[in-house]
This record gives structure tokens, sequence and C-alpha cells, in this order.
């Protein structure tokens, strides 16, 4: 009866999983999603350690169960309640790396157990070996290169690249996929010290993984990681036999794959590049002024701006992550609402890489309630630029680069970048000249139809909005 219901229960969690994916997709749904895979996960959660039973045994431990759940909750609540919205993808980052870690140490706890079981005789059990094996590789990658991504996106760890990187990585591939078959395959009298080696290696390879990657290539590892982790716990799902940790990780695996695959076209990089390592890292290290041509800087004063943005027909919006760190999505939708109250069509310009996670600008404008439909990504915005008269770039500055498209010695170069030159008037709003994420200049600021509007986004934005008021 009580295995009938933990089944149940178990097809409840997954189908709210697939639900809550499904709702992720669009921004309107996409908190209600959160919540009902969450009430899922708590569900299975609940259930497995209430119901589950093995050789007629409940889990017990329910003290150690129950505190890890206190203290994991209260830290979880803690850091999510204080994280800035601008820190959100080092706190996924660093989420990420924890399940990768747990999926590591199921694997560690596992392989103890199957070697005391057996007296070290693992020989008929080698399927299980296999899947342990696969679950400690792939977590502890998945946990060291996410706490490096965590440390360089909050700017603690810089890009390290030294000569003869990619072999190295290579090589630390190999040898650790050598001792795997080795000690699967064999189950050799010192397997505990292979195993235990085959854990440092796989952690060292996901910090030099890692380590190099720099120009405007993190989003694509960030969410490979991802998939990882998915892959990972979906092991822990075969090994228990836990079909909704299967599920899950599955989910988690597929869902970090299909983005890792849209991220790589995004940015115009092959899967095999990401797989090496070090793509961008390199050509970024030749110079961090890239090729952009030097030239005089035009500026254009709030009251000019606020009379070429209300005079205007078609307006297009860029934001970029320099406006989630201001804070100024609130004042950019009232900005827009004043504007189209003049008759102003007025339109936003997402690039699939703005911001510092997947999906952050939609979310940003989201939390600010701009109407979904306002949102245009790149490729159809890139359509409409020839006929708009202003477009103005808030707190965007690696994803309007020309350097993507003009200069092969650039980082980014390849990239597709958001065409806002077709436009009759670019008006660029930061703080100063200086890079992005990618640490590059941008010629676009030195070019005759761009002028700078300087300052914090959320201060030029109220300022603007007093100026058009008026008018
Ligand atoms: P960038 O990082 O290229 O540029 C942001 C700009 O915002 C800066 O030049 C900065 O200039 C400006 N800025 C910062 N604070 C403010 C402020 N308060 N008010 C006004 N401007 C401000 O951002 P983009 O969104 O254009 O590009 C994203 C970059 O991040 C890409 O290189 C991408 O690959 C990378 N990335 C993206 C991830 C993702 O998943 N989306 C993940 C990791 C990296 P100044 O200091 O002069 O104000």
């Amino acid at each position: 009866m009580e295995l009938s219901i933990l089944t149940i229960s178990y097809l409840i969690a997954s189908v709210t999983f697939i639900l809550g994916l499904k709702m992720l997709s669009n921004p309107a749904a996409a908190r209600k999603g959160n919540l009902v895979a969450a009430a899922g996960m708590t569900i299975a959660i609940l259930a497995t350690i209430f119901l589950y039973e093995e050789d007629g045994q409940k889990l017990g431990n329910y003290g150690w169960i129950f505190g890890g759940i206190a203290i994991g909750g209260i830290v979880g609540t803690l850091a999510a309640k204080k994280v800035k919205m601008t820190a959100m993808p080092e706190m996924v980052s660093m989420f990420n790396g924890m399940g990768g870690a747990c999926a590591a140490l199921i694997s560690i706890v596992e392989f103890n157990h199957l070697l005391h079981e057996y007296n070290g005789d693992m020989s008929a059990h080698i399927p299980t070996l296999v899947i342990i094996l696969l679950g400690l590789i792939i977590g502890s990658v998945s946990f060291a290169g996410s706490m490096i991504a965590w440390g360089k996106l909050n700017g603690k760890i810089k890009d390290f690249v030294f000569p003869g990187q990619h072999l190295l990585n290579i090589a630390l591939l190999l040898v650790i996929l050598a001792l795997a078959v080795y000690l699967a395959g064999w189950t050799p009298a010192g397997a505990s010290y292979i195993f235990y080696i085959i854990f440092v290696l796989a952690v060292l390879y996901g910090v030099f993984f890692v380590f190099p990657i720099g120009g405007a290539d993190m989003p694509v590892v960030i969410s490979l990681l991802n998939s990882f982790t998915g892959v990972a716990a979906a092991c822990g799902g075969f090994l228990y036999d836990n079909k909704v940790m299967l599920t899950g990780g599955i989910l988690v695996g597929a869902a970090g794959t299909l983005l890792t695959i849209l991220m790589c076209k995004a940015m115009n990089r092959s899967l095999t590049n990401v797989l090496i390592g070090s793509f961008g890292g390199g050509a970024k290290a030749a110079g961090p002024a890239g090729s952009a041509q030097q030239g005089t800087v035009k500026e254009i004063s709030l009251s000019d701006t606020a009379v070429v943005m209300a005079y205007a027909s078609k307006v297009y919006i860029v934001p970029g992550y320099g406006l989630a760190v201001a804070q100024a999505q609130h004042a950019c939708h009232e900005l827009e609402k004043l504007l189209e109250a003049k008759g102003v069509d007025v339109k936003y310009a997402i690039h699939p890489v703005a911001g510092r996670m997947p999906g952050h600008m939609n979310v940003l404008l989201a939390e600010a309630d701009v109407p979904y439909e306002k949102l245009l990504e790149m490729e159809h915005a890139n359509e409409e630029f020839a006929s708009t008269d202003v477009v103005l770039i808030l707190g965007a500055n690696d994803v309007v680069n020309p350097a993507a498209k003009s200069d092969p010695s650039s980082p980014i170069y390849g990239m597709p970048i958001l065409d806002v030159e077709l436009a009759k008037n670019v008006i660029v709003n930061k703080r100063s000249m200086k890079p992005g994420y990618a640490g590059i200049e941008n010629d676009l600021f030195f070019r005759p139809k761009t002028s700078m509007l300087f300052g914090d986004a959320k201060k030029v934005l109220q300022d603007l909005i007093g100026e058009i008021k008026n008018l």
C-alpha cells in the first residue's frame, strides 16, 4: 500500500517537473512554474523520507535528515533573500556546483558500500560501479567547474591561461577515463586508491576546464555545467533505482544540453570548442583594447535626448548588464509608457547573452511588468533597426560591439550582435568609457551616428522622464 503511495507521489512529482519546466519557458508563467516544480520536489522528498522501505526498514535517521534540511533551508532562504539581482548568476553557479558535489558524494558513499559489502570483490557489480564512476567524474567536474565559474563571475578569479593548456586538459580527461575503465573492468586490488585518484583528477579537470574561458563565453560554459549536474544526478537515480531522481536528473541534463546548444548558436561557437575549453580567452589575452579605432566621442545632453526620443516615431531600447546593475528596469518601463502615450512605438531588442545569465533581460523586464510582446529577439530586432529612429542602449556593451563582425582578432569575433548602427540615431547610456564583460573597447561609441549619454542608468532615466514630461 505504502509502496504504491510512494510510486504515485513520484509520478506526481515527475509530472510537476515537466509542467514546471514548460511554464519556465514563458516569463509570464515562470514564477508559477518554479513553485509548481518546487511543490513536486517537496512531495518527492517527504514521500522518500516517510514511505521508502528497504528490507522492511524505513529510512530512519530523522534527526540527521531534518537537521540537514533545516540548515540547508535556512542558508538557502537567507542567501536567496539577500542576493542582488546582478549577483544571481554567481548564485546559480554556486547552487549548480552544490548539485554536482552531492552527486559526487553519493558516488563516494556508494563506492564504499559496494567495497565493504563484497569484501573488495566488486567484479559481479560492474554496471553499478560504472554508474558510480560516471556520477563521481561528472559530479566532480561540475562542482569544481561551477566553483571557478562562481569566482570568475564575481571577479574574484581571473582568466588563467598557460601554453599547452588544451593538451593538458585532453591528457587529464584521457587519464581519468583510462583509470575508470581499468577500475571498472579489472576491479584491481588497490581499487580504493584508484577511485580517489580519479576523484582528485576530475576536480582538477573541472578547474582547468573553466579557468581559461574568457571573452564573452561564460554563458555557454555555465549552461554546460548545468547539464553535467543533471546527468550526475540521473546517475544517482540509476544507482538507487529512484524514478523521480532519474526523471529530475534527465530533465535538468536535457534542458541544460538544449540551452548549451542554443547558447552556442547565439555565440556562434561550436560545442567541440567549448569542450576543449579556452575559446575567447587566448585572443583576449592578446590585448584588452582589441582593435577598436580610437576617435572622438560625441556626447548628448538630457534635453536633446528628450527631444529626439519624444519626436521619434519608432524607438528601440537595448537593455544590457548595466540596466540590471542600476536596477533601472522600472524607470525604463516608465519611459516606455511615457513615450507610447506620446504616440512613439517603443520596443526592446533582446540579445540572447545580454546580462550575466541566460534570459537575464527577460527576467529583469518582466519584474517591471514590461509586456512580453514588446521584447523582440535579436534576429527579429535586427530586421527592424533600419526603420528605427532612435536606438537607446542602456548599460549594454559587448552585445552591440561591431568588432564581433569586423575584427577577426577580437575575442568576440563571430558572435552575432544587435545591428544598432542601422538605425538613424544611436544613444548609448553608460557611466564611463570602461569596457564590458569581454574587456574590450567598443568602436560603436566612436561612430558618427552614436551619441553618449553618460551617467547611472536609473538616474539618467529618471531625469529623462522629467525632461520629456516638461516638453
Ligand atoms: P557588458 O558587460 O558588455 O556591458 C555592461 C555595461 O554596462 C558596461 O560597459 C558598463 O559600463 C555599463 N554599466 C554598468 N553599470 C552601469 C550603470 N549603473 N548604469 C549604466 N551603465 C552601467 O554587458 P552586455 O549585457 O552588453 O553583455 C553581456 C556580457 O556578459 C557578454 O559579454 C556575455 O557573453 C557575458 N556573459 C553573459 C552571460 C549570460 O548568460 N547572459 C553569463 C556570463 C557572461 P560603465 O562601467 O562605463 O558604466
